[in-house]
């Protein structure tokens, strides 16, 4: 499920559905995207396997969070029970307990324990990353006023290259259950297809108790991407 596409769509953010879509069909698995926009008036999670959020301006954060503060027990109770959930800036933002900017406090999802604050300058960059879950440095591009703080969550990877949660830890977004919560655009997972599988992975093993494991699919291409940019700003 999509949500707010409308919305939550920054830096070809929708190209993560595409690439989860795709990379499934690649491999013979069914896959069907509902978007759930601002015209709609209630979604169920009990069908939904892979939960996605972009990343918006404040002001469409702002309206997408009030609206889906009706539905804070659902969304925690389907992460809390292993849900798969992909959450891109402000979408990883409103996943935690406030936003607060300089004049007001957005109330978040409080699915994580973690909080935002605007800072004094965006925080705009190129940005690499290694992480534990994957062999593959991941990239990607961030745009941010805000500054989070995951407390003693896992972030999703160490920043070798930009800025991540914040100026000063050097940590970037946070893996929480099936929850991959992060500040990189690009979009995400076209970039870092060994991420996507990942994801893939654990929704899979969520839906289906015997299932064992993705066929490898030609990422020659994905891959040599991938290395051209970790080239490109890591010496
Ligand atoms: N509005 C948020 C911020 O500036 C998120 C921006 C985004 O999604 N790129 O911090």
């Amino acid at each position: 499920m999509h949500l707010y596409p409308d919305l939550l769509n920054l830096y070809g953010d929708r190209g993560n559905i595409e690439c989860l879509k795709r990379r499934l069909q690649w491999r013979g698995i069914d896959a069907e995207t509902v978007a759930y926009t601002c015209d709609d008036t209630g979604f169920e999670l009990s069908d939904v396997d892979i939960l996605f959020l972009g990343g918006g301006s404040d002001r469409e954060q702002k309206i997408v969070c009030s609206r889906l503060l009706e539905h804070k027990e659902m969304i925690k109770d389907y992460a809390e029970n292993g849900g798969t959930i992909i959450a891109v800036c402000g979408g990883y933002q409103l996943l935690g307990k406030y936003y607060k900017l300089e004049d007001e406090t957005i109330e978040g999802l409080d699915v994580l324990d973690i909080y935002t604050e605007q800072g004094s300058k965006r925080l705009i960059s190129n940005i690499i990353l290694e992480s534990d879950l994957i062999k593959a440095k991941i990239v990607g591009f961030e745009n941010h006023g805000g500054r989070t703080f995951i407390g003693s969550h896992k972030p999703l990877g160490r920043v070798v290259y930009g800025h991540g949660n914040d100026e000063s830890s050097r940590a970037e977004g946070v893996v929480y259950k099936n929850v991959v919560a992060t500040y990189l655009h690009g979009p995400l997972l076209p970039k870092n297809p060994q991420l996507c599988d990942y994801i893939l992975t654990n929704a899979l093993r969520h839906k289906y108790a015997d299932f064992d494991g993705l066929e490898p699919l030609d990422d020659s291409l994905e891959n040599m991407a991938n290395e051209y940019i970790v080239n490109r700003f890591v010496k």
